[in-house]
C-alpha cells in the first residue's frame, strides 16, 4: 500500500528540501538570499495520486515557501473546487523551485538544474496522474518521455500522454495565470480539471 510508505516518502522528500536549500550553484540562489526568499519545494499529500507541476514560484510563493499561494494559486484553488477535488490530497509543486527575478520565464539552464528534483519527487510520490500547468512543465515532461518538443499548450491541453513504460499519465493543462484575464482559457481549464478527476477515478 502506498500509504504505508508515507514515512519513507516524507524522509526522502526532506532530503530533496535540504539539497535545494543549499543549492548554491543555482543562478537563482543569490537572488533568493538577497531577498530573504524561500525555495518552494512542494506541498500536499506525500502519497498523492495527483501531482500538479507548475512553472516557478512567484513573489508570494517565495515569501512564504508555499506553491501557488498568490493570484494564480487562487485560480488553482477555484479549479479544484469546480472539479470537486481537494487540493490537500494532491501534491503541488513546480519545475523550478526558486523565484526567477521579476517573474521572467525560467531559462533552459534553470530547468536543467531543477528538473531532476521534480523527477525525484515523481519517483517518491508515485502519482497516477501528473497535471502540468503551462508550457514549461508540459514540455519538460513530454520531452523527457520522448513525445516530442516545443508543443504549444493550446494544442495539447486536456490530452493524455502515456506510454507502457510509464507508471503515470501526463495531462498538460493551461497555466492558471493565463486564465486570469481570459474567460475562454478559464472554462477550458475547468473542463480539463474535470477531465483529470475522471481519469483519477479510473486508477
Ligand atoms: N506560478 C507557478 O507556476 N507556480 C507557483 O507556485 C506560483 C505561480
Amino acid at each position: 500500500m502506498k500509504a504505508d510508505k508515507v514515512p519513507e516518502k516524507t524522509e526522502k522528500l526532506k532530503e530533496i528540501k535540504e539539497e535545494i536549500i543549499g543549492l548554491k550553484k543555482s543562478p537563482l540562489y543569490e537572488y533568493r538570499s538577497d531577498n530573504d526568499y524561500f525555495p518552494v519545494i512542494g506541498e500536499g499529500a506525500h502519497d498523492a495520486d495527483l501531482m500538479v507541476a507548475g512553472e516557478a514560484p512567484g513573489k508570494n510563493e517565495a515569501k512564504t515557501g508555499r506553491p501557488f499561494c498568490g493570484r494564480a494559486g487562487k485560480v488553482l484553488d477555484e479549479m479544484f473546487e469546480e472539479a470537486g477535488m481537494e487540493r490537500k490530497k494532491a501534491y503541488v509543486t513546480n519545475i523550478v523551485k526558486d523565484r526567477p527575478p521579476e517573474n521572467r520565464d525560467p531559462t533552459p539552464q534553470e530547468i536543467d538544474l531543477y528538473g531532476p528534483f521534480l523527477d525525484r519527487q515523481i519517483q517518491i510520490i508515485e502519482p497516477e496522474v501528473i497535471a502540468t500547468l503551462g508550457r514549461f512543465s508540459a514540455n519538460y515532461m513530454l520531452e523527457k518521455f520522448s513525445f516530442g518538443e516545443n508543443f504549444p499548450i493550446s494544442k495539447i491541453h486536456g490530452q493524455i500522454y502515456k506510454k507502457e513504460s510509464m507508471s503515470f499519465k501526463i495531462i498538460p493543462l493551461f497555466h492558471p495565470a493565463a486564465s486570469i484575464y481570459s474567460p475562454d482559457r478559464k472554462s477550458d481549464l475547468i473542463d480539463d480539471f474535470k477531465f483529470v478527476k475522471e481519469e483519477l477515478k479510473k486508477t
